[in-house]
């Protein structure tokens, strides 16, 4: 996309509107060229300033007061070829001629100002010595945009330029065959003003318009003054045509299409200078004389063209071979584009403040860029026409579309903006409540540990009270002296479980995995346990609760009494109790959290889970010092006053 307020951008909205509609301004582009090595050896200052890319500030010396002038772009001597060259817009220039127009760049200025080397770059320094390619000027750069843009555009164009210069208001052909001869200038109604019997010649290649271009620029009239060495005496205008073979091949309705033909014209017009300050004389002060007497024609007809009634006035265009030449680009169909140059010193001031002064007015002149009316040419004007009907509209829905797409996105936006804004709220919140479920999730976990620790030592303490009542039982029927040895101590017993022994007390008359009483003191495999003392007929057919139970003593088959019949209530008073503490399955709660650990011993801390367990704990061991004590007061076989109501009611 091209900047607002460029020459080239401008150039390009104006000619958007239709090659016979509105007005288009010549453009103008203002370059300044560096302080020369004389002016700086002279002292001379700089008077120029450049602000921003589109103004020049002039100060005079001595303070006076300063003058801004604004164009199309401003370049300063810090510039190279290459900015000036796309700052000048010339290959839209070279895209307009493609397609028909005719087009026109000239640079203007006092003499020494560096038209020339804007135009075609520093002059060469010796015979053969080519010009440097970063100093190639804007008609160099512009042939080989234009040679590659053509070899690009894949349907045969025809190339052809002509070359001449108004030396003293004569017309002369620089590219002509034998030693240059006045041509005149003519006109008819559809060519306008042309130079009769100008030779053009086609060229195919870049290197062949280069040599043309060098032919013209030796054969060009030049002189040295004070000012420059190597001035200008003559005003050159070097024209490319640009044509096609068949009417078929013509329609340019879009940039990459075949063009429809047209010219580019580059002006480079001698300098203005004051005779004194150049110090011409003879030829030279001719040569001048004539060279101001053109600019002063062309001049006057700007001066003309920018009359807003112009229409009714009669231009002078025919005063002189250049404004006769240059009718076109200034007031008809082309498009004309200037580039003035100044030079930054004091000493050119007055100069500088009227070319300043004639370009500021130059950019107010218009014209009415049109593609050239022949027979073919009328096709490509309705298609340029069309093609022009189908921009607009390209634009307007390129501007409806983004409109859409500008509330789609505001649209869109806000939502998304509102769905993040919630989806992060939900996030923080979901982060916040898993925190604090692992949080709890491992002080359950903790209170867990802790709670089957506790039921393990209860358990421990509970089998060690179990075993030391049954052998206080055991030894109480059996009478003090009578206490068999321990099978522990003798053969211990084969392991019935995987799990390695808990009990280890040499006291120990029953399995102490198992529990079934050690008949023949040693601990049977579990897989014989089982059937011995759940087979009804070894239990001699009683119900289950009047077995005895498992970890009762073995019936002696020396006794007096067999214990089915003497001891029974002993039996039911420790089954009873042994099977309160061994069914009831501790499953430890889980407290929601502790503030503070519960302030009781480590050994009763699981009460708070097994409140049951550690009373019966408690009654377990009351039992087994009554027992104890029974044992030795009483007799062994008397059942007495015992009963299991006295004994396991807890509190
Ligand atoms: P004009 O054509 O306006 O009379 P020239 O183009 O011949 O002026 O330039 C005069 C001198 O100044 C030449 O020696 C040229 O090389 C030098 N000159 C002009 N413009 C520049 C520039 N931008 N950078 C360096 N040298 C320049
Ligand atoms: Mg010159």
């Amino acid at each position: 996309m091209e900047e607002r307020g460029s020459p080239d951008g401008d150039l390009a909205r104006s000619l958007e509107q239709g090659p016979e509609g509105p007005e288009t301004p010549i453009q103008v582009v203002l370059r300044v060229r560096p302080m020369s090595a004389a002016e700086l050896r002279r002292g001379q200052q700089s008077v120029l300033h450049c602000s921003g890319t589109r103004t020049l500030q002039v100060s005079p010396p001595g303070g006076g007061p300063e003058v801004a002038f604004r164009f199309g772009a401003v370049l300063d001597a810090a510039r190279t070829q290459e900015d000036v060259f796309r700052a000048c817009g010339v290959r839209r220039l070279g895209e307009l001629a493609l397609r028909g127009f005719s087009c026109t760049v000239f640079t203007f200025g006092q003499t020494g100002s560096g038209k020339t080397y804007t135009l075609t770059g520093p002059p060469p320094q010796g015979e053969g010595v080519p010009v440097p390619p970063s100093l190639a000027g804007i008609m160099q750069r512009t042939f080989a945009w234009l040679l590659d843009r053509v070899q690009h555009l894949g349907a045969p164009v025809t190339l052809r330029a002509s070359y001449l210069e108004i030396y003293n208001e004569q017309v002369r052909d620089l590219l002509s065959l034998g030693s240059p001869r006045p041509l005149p200038v003519r006109w008819n109604k559809t060519q306008g003003f042309y130079v009769e019997q100008l030779r053009v010649v086609e060229f195919r290649s870049l290197e062949a318009l280069m040599e043309l271009l060098q032919i013209g620029l030796s054969r060009r009239r030049s002189s040295a003054h004070t000012l420059n060495q190597a001035s200008s005496r003559s005003h050159a205008l070097l024209t490319l045509y640009i044509s096609h073979q068949t009417a078929q091949q013509m329609p340019p309705v879009d940039p990459g299409a075949p063009p429809v033909g047209g010219k580019l014209c580059f002006v480079d017009l001698a300098g203005s200078e004051k005779v004194a300050a150049t110090g011409s004389r003879g030829e030279l002060m001719l040569e001048a004389n004539s060279i101001n007497r053109s600019l002063l024609a062309l001049g006057h007809c700007i001066s003309l063209l920018l009359d807003p009634q112009r229409k009714q006035s009669h231009i002078p265009f025919r005063d002189s071979k250049l404004t006769k030449l240059l009718a076109d680009s200034l007031g008809g169909r082309g498009v004309t584009l200037m580039v003035a140059c100044v030079s930054p010193s004091a000493q050119c001031l007055p100069e500088t403040l009227s070319t300043l002064r004639y370009a500021s007015r130059a950019q107010r002149v218009t014209t009415r860029p049109q593609a050239p009316k022949s027979a073919v040419a009328k096709q490509p004007q309705r298609l340029e026409t069309e093609m022009l009907q189908l921009q607009e509209e390209n634009r307007r829905l390129q501007f409806q579309l983004d409109q859409m797409d500008s509330k789609a996105s505001g649209l869109s936006g806000a939502r998304v903006a509102w769905a993040q804004r919630n989806l992060y709220g939900m996030l923080q919140e979901f982060m916040l409540e898993n925190e604090r479920l692992r949080k709890e999730k491992s002080q359950l976990q903790n209170s867990q540990d802790l709670a089957r620790n506790e039921q393990r030592i209860l358990a421990q303490q509970v089998h060690a009270l179990e075993r030391r009542l049954l052998s206080a039982s055991y030894r109480h029927q059996q009478g003090p002296g009578l206490t068999p040895p321990c099978p522990c101590l003798m053969a211990p017993a084969p392991p019935c479980h995987a799990l390695p022994p808990v009990y280890s007390c040499p006291c120990c008359y029953i399995c102490p995995l198992c529990r079934v009483p050690l008949a023949h003191w040693a601990c049977l495999p579990r897989e014989r346990h089982l059937p011995q003392v759940l087979d009804p007929e070894a239990s001699g057919g009683r119900p289950p609760s009047a077995r005895p139970p498992p970890w009762a003593p073995p019936c002696s088959p020396g006794s007096a009494k067999c214990p089915r019949e003497r001891s029974h209530s002993d039996w039911t008073q420790t089954r009873v109790l042994a099977e309160m503490l061994m069914e009831e399955e501790v499953v430890p709660s889980a407290p929601p959290m502790p503030v503070r650990p519960p302030k009781t011993s480590p050994g009763l801390r699981g009460g708070a889970g097994v409140p049951n367990l550690a009373q019966r704990l408690e009654a377990l061991r009351d039992q087994i010092g009554n027992s104890l004590r029974r044992g030795r007061s009483q007799p062994p076989c008397s059942e007495g006053a015992r009963s299991p109501g006295q004994v396991l009611s807890p509190r």
